[in-house]
């Protein structure tokens, strides 16, 4: 694998990931050189899924991961959301070192289009069904900490020589502080919050 294949993570802070994204109107030669790169970058990070503002580019279309499946959807869009719903442990490549509970339907329907421009359907159900979800509220500008159980946020740390991770409690102040000194040093156009307080109205 080519280093100039994979491209940088954009990380919480950067408006990217809190701008909504646009439909794919076109599947052109840019997109189908995208889609290998977002591939091989989410595999190189060992995430389980990508949304393409997670890599800067203001269009819909995510790749997701469940073992050695693949699936990537352009335009994706939920069509149906059981009443079930799971609470699970959420990560994100954007948001490095935390997790967070978070409360999911347990099966959704998905529609969208394939790299080939063919409109598919799935059923996704458990973990594949949260990382859709999850994916999915990238496209719209939306974090899994807009969505978290009150008091779940943690860092995950690991300690030189350790095996075992820490899992220490930690809040948004203290997210945004790290973030700004660890990966925004000096960068003053950055937006922290974002549509954070809207989501929680609306839920
Ligand atoms: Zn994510």
């Amino acid at each position: 694998m080519a280093d100039h294949d994979l491209m940088d993570i954009k990380v919480y802070g950067d408006p990217v990931l809190r701008t909504p994204t646009a439909p794919v109107e076109e599947i052109d030669d840019q997109l189908r050189a995208l889609i290998p790169a977002m591939v091989r970058t989410m595999r190189e990070k060992d995430g389980v899924g990508l949304a393409a503002n997670q890599i800067g580019v203001l269009r819909r279309i995510i790749v997701v991961a469940e073992g050695e499946k693949l699936y990537i959807l352009i335009n994706p869009e939920i069509v149906s959301w059981s009443a079930r719903t799971l609470v699970d442990s959420e990560g994100c490549l954007s948001l490095p070192g935390l997790q967070a509970e978070v409360e999911r339907a347990a099966k959704i329907v998905v529609r969208g289009m394939d790299e080939q421009g063919r409109q598919v359907e799935l059923v996704a159900r458990g973990l594949l069904a949260r990382i859709f979800q999850h994916e999915i509220d990238h496209l719209n500008g939306v974090l899994f900490i807009d969505r978290m159980k009150e008091g779940s946020l943690q860092w995950i740390r690991r300690r030189e020589g350790q095996e075992e991770v820490d899992y220490v409690s930690t809040d948004l102040p203290e997210v945004r502080r790290t973030f700004r000194q660890r990966y925004h040093a000096g960068r003053t156009d950055l937006v922290f919050d974002g549509q954070a307080t809207e989501v929680r109205k609306m839920a």
